[in-house]
């Protein structure tokens, strides 16, 4: 007998990797407690019309990814259905809005999910045909301010903090306006006229979706269609005065917040329900698949699905993403000596060396401290440089410090200085150690 095993594009998560999934979900929670959102889990298949008319028939999603099939009348009194496996979960939160009439009660709602999502794409790192999300909506009347560029830039801002919290440095946010309703026919039709002269000297994709749908060219990947691509109009100058505000003061307050983005003019998203905001971040150490998370504003997604006006912004996470991010952030770590010690002038060597014994001596016990000992005829900061290089932290030994016995550490991911009594050295560096 053949033996059975997981379906292609689907893993099974074991003991030792879903540790790191629920701290992951935890730390999600109780980033979106804060922020007020509160939880919705929605059915994991819907009705198939639910995403060919909310997500778009002709995006890749509808056209190639959707798990889809025909669910056969059980009684006289059902009818058969066209039933589709959740390929993303905007769409059933916006119905399940409407269905429960949640904009009656005229206040903002804020929802948050995590689940698995499925899309037949093709396998490879950090893309399987099962995988799951953690996302959030905000949606509401526009008496509830859902349309106001606050919101968006809210959003966003939390996601700069849930990213910092689950210990994911090194993300980049680009974020981009799409317009109005009104702006992207305009848009679109400029796109084509552009298109039109170039788009057969570009790759056989590109072709198709100069006509099935021009915007999708922008996401192209191909090496050599790339100057074309860059040379195309901007979707920023075909955009109508309140699009080109609401982008500007979306812009402003994370000025504000401090939240560091950049403008991408190619940033259009491979869902045809956004509006306005779009935006990405994205981590290096992903590869190819880059995208921690996309998202933007959906201000007409509720009329498409049969709803009353209902504005929203929302993002998804690709939690295998997150996973593979921290596994390589914690992997990186592990190899990193828990203190580099420099000595303050020549003449503290021979106590550095002191110091370096008793911490490596402190835990005979594996895994003890590791410690990477420096030399006194460094300047301060090479020091910083050679630490940086091979330890978490760097603890430094000058005179007063070999006096006082208060040393002071400094923790290169949190950028924090600390004074440490030299008797609670070793028990501060273990625990700083196992910090995620
Ligand atoms: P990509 O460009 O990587 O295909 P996408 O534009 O299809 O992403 P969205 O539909 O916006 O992605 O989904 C949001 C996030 O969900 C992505 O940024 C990614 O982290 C994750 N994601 C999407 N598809 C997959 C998949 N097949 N496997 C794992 N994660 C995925
Ligand atoms: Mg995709």
């Amino acid at each position: 007998m053949t033996t059975l095993k997981a379906v292609r594009g689907t893993r099974d998560l074991l003991p030792a990797e879903t540790g790191l999934w629920n701290r992951i979900e935890a730390t999600a929670r109780s980033v979106f407690e804060r922020y007020n959102f509160g939880e919705i889990r929605t059915p994991v298949f819907e009705d198939t019309a639910l995403f060919s008319r909310g997500v778009g028939e002709e995006t890749d999603i509808v056209s190639k990814e959707m798990y889809t099939w025909e669910d056969r009348a059980r009684a006289q009194s059902e009818k058969t259905q066209q039933l589709t496996l959740r390929p993303e979960n905007t769409a059933g939160v916006v119905r399940a809005y409407i269905e429960h009439k949640l904009g009656e009660t005229g206040q903002l709602q804020k929802l948050y999910y995590i689940g698995p999502q499925f899309r037949r794409e093709r396998p490879q790192k950090g893309r399987y045909r099962q995988f799951s999300q953690i996302g959030a909506e905000v949606i509401g009347p526009v008496s509830a301010g859902s349309e106001s560029p606050l919101r968006d830039a809210e959003v966003l801002e939390m996601l700069s903090t849930l990213l910092d919290e689950l210990g994911i440095s090194g993300w980049t946010l680009k974020i981009n306006s799409v317009g109005s309703a009104s702006d992207r026919p305009k848009y679109i039709e400029t796109l084509k006229a552009a298109l039109a002269p170039i788009v057969s000297q570009m790759c056989v994709d590109c072709q198709r979706r100069a006509v099935t749908n021009p915007l999708r060219v922008l996401d192209c990947k191909v090496p050599e269609d790339q100057p074309f691509i860059d040379a195309l109009p901007r979707i920023a100058d075909s955009l109508d005065e309140d699009s080109k505000a609401h982008f500007a003061a979306v812009c402003a307050a994370l000025d504000a917040a401090s939240v560091p983005y950049t403008r991408d003019h190619r940033l259009v998203r491979g869902l045809d329900y956004y509006t306005r905001t779009t935006f990405e971040f994205t981590h290096g150490g992903l590869g190819a698949q880059n995208a921690l998370l996309g998202g933007g504003r959906y201000d007409g997604l509720s009329e498409l699905i049969g709803g009353p006006k209902a504005p929203g912004i929302g993002f998804a996470m690709g939690e295998d993403r997150l996973v593979l991010t921290l596994q390589a952030v914690e992997a990186a770590k592990a190899e990193l000596a828990d203190a580099y010690i420099a000595p303050l002038g020549e003449a503290q060597n021979a106590a550095a060396l002191e110091l370096a014994r008793e911490l490596r001596r402190s835990q005979p016990d594996r895994p003890g401290l590791r410690i990477e000992l420096g030399d006194g005829s460094f300047r301060l900061k090479k020091s910083f440089e050679a630490a940086d290089k091979v330890a978490r932290t760097i603890v430094m030994l000058g005179e007063d410090e070999a006096k006082s016995g208060i040393l002071t550490v400094k923790d290169f991911a949190s950028g924090v200085q600390s004074k440490v009594a030299r008797v609670e050295l070793a028990a501060f560096l273990l625990s700083s150690r196992n910090k995620y």
